[in-house]
């Protein structure tokens, strides 16, 4: 058993924190959102996350974990404190790391004893030196400490699964006693555990991040010269995907990328390379490619509507991507707005993100289900593959819109199906 401190209570830090308390830890789970805390500490989650209410409230019931808006609080109980706090991007796309400073700071003045200081936030290579010469300043005495790079790589929407049933544990350790420490927290998972300097950890994760970003964009260019070239990017997709080399995961055609991580781990990582003197061409163009997808979208609905103006448009799914209500850097958001400006009134539905679009999004109809979206709209828009939109009847949403036209930004559907059902369906690198 060991005592852990979770500072973040968000989707990294609020999972890492119940699946160290289930494994069998004391956890004290920390955020500077005194409301969130209040919430968690009434039972309630601030975010939907499947399964995860049902872990919280097993381990706040059990007493193995607690939440607190005081990071002394959990300093002083714990001998390894995760720092899990957000890293947006900045203006010039470098990683804005002041909350993470700002906890090294606070870490600093409360640490009485020895400490295993684990970064599990996504951040540039050298950030671990950064947080330890922070540290040094800011200790009250000269106390031991280990900073520790522990890169998260859980998926929102299978968080816990992910948390429990990691590919590879990654561990950025430069001392064996924290290498230790980190090796028993996670032993009961029984996953590879790859140790390697701080540096190499961090790197680690952003490479990761933006191979899956390539991925996505390269089939993204490749379903763009489909559409050129009357030819289907799923098949190529699936085709290529065969081939154990390549593997078919993230080669899925569609609107493009969003989220809180690819788009800022792959400007970040864009920027830690100009910043090192190295341009990383190959990953400007990933970016580049990316957001062509949205302006491709957006020609498709205009191409379907011909006049956007006055026009009513139905847009199924607002959370970036499936089983989130995750709506940072959505494909969708961006959409609504870009269509707005061009004049539609828009409709929107989504089976999770609708509270969290109301706060960002104003003018917006929000609905009950796809079928009240579909209800007098000149077309349709699938830009979250929820498998709600799967398996919605079809010939119920042809009724209800004012003309047949679906345009799908996932590729949901397959375009034969739609063309016998009488839908005008346009899809992303399905050909003419
Ligand atoms: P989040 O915004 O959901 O949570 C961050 C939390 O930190 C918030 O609750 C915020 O109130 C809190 N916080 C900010 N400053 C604080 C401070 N000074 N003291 C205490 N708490 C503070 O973010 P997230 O999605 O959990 O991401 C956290 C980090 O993990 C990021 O670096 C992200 O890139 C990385 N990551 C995220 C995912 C993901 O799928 N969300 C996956 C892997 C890695």
């Amino acid at each position: 058993m060991h005592k852990v401190g979770v500072i973040g209570s968000g989707y990294v830090g609020l999972v890492t924190a119940v699946c160290f308390a289930e494994l069998g830890n004391k956890v004290i789970c920390v955020d500077n959102d005194k409301e969130k805390i209040k919430k968690l500490q009434r039972g309630a989650i601030p975010f939907f996350e499947p399964g995860l209410e049902e872990l919280v409230s097993k381990n706040r019931k059990a007493k193995s974990l607690v939440f607190s808006s005081n990071i002394k609080d959990a300093v002083t109980a714990s001998e390894v404190i995760f720092i899990c706090v957000g890293t947006p991007s900045n203006e010039d796309g470098s990683a804005d790391l002041s909350a993470v400073e700002k906890v090294s700071m606070e870490i600093a003045k409360s640490m009485k004893e020895y400490k295993v200081i684990v970064e599990k936030s996504t951040v540039p290579a050298e950030t671990g030196e950064k947080i330890t010469r922070t540290i040094e300043m800011y200790r009250a005495r000269k106390i031991d400490f280990d900073v520790v790079s522990n890169p998260e790589f859980l998926r929102e929407g299978q968080a816990i699964h992910d948390t429990f049933h990691p590919d590879r544990i990654v561990v950025g350790v430069e001392n064996p006693r924290a290498e230790r420490i980190m090796r028993e927290l996670y032993r009961p998972l029984k996953a590879p555990v790859i140790v390697t300097n701080i540096n190499t950890a961090e790197i680690i994760k952003h490479a990761s991040n933006s191979f899956l970003a390539v991925k996505i964009s390269f089939i993204n260019a490749i379903a763009n010269l489909c559409d050129r070239l009357n030819a289907n990017v799923d098949q190529v997709a699936e085709a290529m995907g065969m081939d154990s080399r390549i593997g078919r995961a993230f080669l899925n055609a569609g609107a493009g990328y969003g989220g809180s991580c690819f788009p800022k781990d792959v400007e970040a990582f864009i920027y830690l390379a100009s910043q090192k003197g190295y341009d990383f061409e190959l990953l400007k163009s990933v970016k580049r490619i990316n957001e062509g997808q949205k302006t491709i979208l957006f020609n498709k609905i205009k191409d379907a509507l011909w006049i956007i103006k006055n026009k009513t448009i139905g847009i199924l799914g607002l959370s970036f991507k499936p089983d989130t209500d995750d709506i940072r850097s959505s494909v969708a958001i961006e959409i609504i707005t870009k269509l707005q400006e061009a004049g539609a009134k828009i409709k929107a539905y989504d089976p999770q993100a609708v509270a969290k679009a109301k706060e960002k999004l104003s003018g917006v109809d929000f609905c009950r289900d796809a079928y009240e979206t579909a209800a007098n709209s000149d077309c349709l828009v699938i830009v979250t593959e929820w498998d709600e939109f799967r398996n919605m009847d079809l010939m119920k949403i042809k009724r209800l819109l004012r003309q047949p036209v679906i345009i799908d930004g996932r590729n949901i559907f397959k375009s034969s199906k739609m063309k016998q059902l009488g839908f005008t369906y346009k899809s992303i690198g399905r050909g003419l």
